[in-house]
């Protein structure tokens, strides 16, 4: 059957862009690998009814897409962990220290922070976030390492052990392997005191559950939306209509294709038709690779201790942080994943649990239930969030993001930084395209 638009992957850029392009009368189809819809959103239920967030989780108050497309949904949007009263943990093979300043700073430390966080603000103010090609030392800039970036503004060890370990927190890649670029330009698209902002980026979830947010649209999407049903290639033809094989040898039609997948998963996606230029663009980004581990518990335990949950670790885990009632999240950044990877899988929940352990008592060793979801190996995903190593942000170039209609792209590897964010703002941004194109 022909369709106006074929979207490929059910992910929130996908479902976001559906959803608006059945609202401007489109008749879209909606084809994905998985059996089910939401890609890096995925929840569980506990035997207790408490919801479980095993993929993306939070959002904060500059994320004005995603935040507008929760209240037409008509679902709540309630503050964070980051409300959480208690101290930030930190960990290193050294030691345990709850609040700032970490536990390795000494003197002039906590002054050289400052300096460089300040000169990384004012390197963000000269960066536009929706074209960083045209700063004038762009390429160099682009070169050039978060770390090497530091120690070159006089930062110390000290401080670049901060950075680091705040960096692998997010799961996001280290410092010395992040372009300069690509961090200041994620700072200039949503600007704060420090290189990243925790209430800025982080200070508002979903109360109904942030999956919650995929099955809506899915749910008014019915009939438009297949699951288990693998896009193997697509062939974009201008003016005679486009078409995608799927894994069990189907072909659909459709005048328009937006592609809604990682950079990861699409590279096994044979394109044609499409100019080269463009498809070298997304084939050349990439992703941090990550897991993630949940483990709930009856109560907040770590709060009678004056803990919020919140950490940034040394150890395989990078960070721990409270997603609700009693259930803590914990990410496993890029550089510790092979590490995590090469443990026997049935020792992997208890070694993760050890580290909880060290950062909030024996209380973590006692958990109701434990998830650990290994996105970086997912073959739907490959990965976590779009991740910039130096060299990245020029070799995918001003074709990021950009559409060659009638092939459109969207997802959050199309904006600065990934996140929900990026994938609803640019998803819609998309059928709004397809839409002026006709
Ligand atoms: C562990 C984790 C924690 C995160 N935490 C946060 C957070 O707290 N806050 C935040 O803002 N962001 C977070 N993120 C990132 C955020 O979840 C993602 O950036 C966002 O959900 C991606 O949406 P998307 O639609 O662009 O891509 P995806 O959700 O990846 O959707 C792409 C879809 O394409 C499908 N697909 C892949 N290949 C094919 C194929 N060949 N054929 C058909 N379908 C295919 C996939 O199955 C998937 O459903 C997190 C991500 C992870 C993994």
């Amino acid at each position: 059957m022909n369709h106006d638009v074929i979207v490929l992957g059910a992910g929130l850029a996908g479902l976001a862009a559906a959803r608006d392009l059945a609202a401007g009368g489109a008749d879209v189809l909606v084809v994905e690998a998985r059996d089910r819809v939401g890609g890096r959103v995925e929840q569980t239920a506990l035997p207790d009814g408490r919801l479980v967030q095993l993929g993306g989780e939070v959002v904060g108050r500059a994320h004005t897409a995603y935040t507008a497309l929760v209240a037409e949904l008509g679902l709540t949007l309630v503050p964070s962990y980051v409300a959480e009263p208690g101290a930030l943990v930190r960990a290193t093979p050294e030691g345990v220290s709850a609040g700032d300043p970490p536990h390795w700073f000494g003197a002039g430390d906590d002054a050289r922070h400052r300096e460089a966080c300040a000169a990384f603000a004012a390197l963000a103010r000269t960066v536009d976030p929706a074209d960083p090609w045209s700063h004038p030392e762009a390429a160099a800039l682009d070169r050039l390492s978060v770390g090497d970036w530091l120690r070159a503004t006089g930062a110390g060890p000290a401080v670049v052990r901060l950075w680091e370990i705040g960096q692998l927190a997010l799961a996001d890649g280290s410092c010395e392997r992040t372009s300069l670029l690509a961090a200041v330009r994620k700072h200039a698209a949503v600007p704060g005191d420090a290189p990243y902002a925790y209430e800025a980026w982080e200070g508002l979830r979903v109360a109904e559950g942030s999956a919650t947010v995929a099955l809506r649209m899915a749910a008014g999407l019915a009939g438009r939306v297949r699951t288990g049903s693998p896009v193997v290639s697509v062939a974009v033809r201008r003016h005679g209509g486009c078409s995608v094989r799927l894994a069990g040898g189907e072909t659909l039609t459709a005048g328009a294709v937006v592609s809604a997948l990682p950079a990861g998963p699409l590279r096994a996606v044979a394109v044609s038709g499409v100019p080269e230029e463009r498809l070298d663009s997304l084939h050349r980004q990439r992703h941090a690779v990550a897991a993630k581990f949940t483990a709930a518990y009856e109560r907040p335990f770590w709060r009678a201790a004056g803990r919020s949950g919140l950490s940034e670790s040394e150890g395989v885990l990078g960070s721990t942080w409270p997603q609700s009632q009693g259930v803590l999240s914990a990410l496993v950044p890029p550089e510790r994943y092979g590490v995590l990877l090469g443990a026997p899988p049935g020792s992997r929940t208890a070694g993760l649990l050890a580290e909880v352990a060290r950062l909030y008592g024996d209380e973590a060793l006692r958990p109701l239930a434990c998830h650990l979801r290994l996105w970086g190996t997912d073959p739907w995903t490959l990965g976590y969030v779009t991740q910039w190593a130096p060299g990245d942000v020029m070799a995918v170039g001003p074709a990021h993001g950009t559409h060659a209609p009638p092939f459109y792209v969207c997802g959050s590897d199309q904006w600065v930084a990934g996140y929900m964010e990026g994938a609803v703002r640019t998803g819609r941004a998309a059928a709004e395209e397809v839409l002026r194109h006709g």
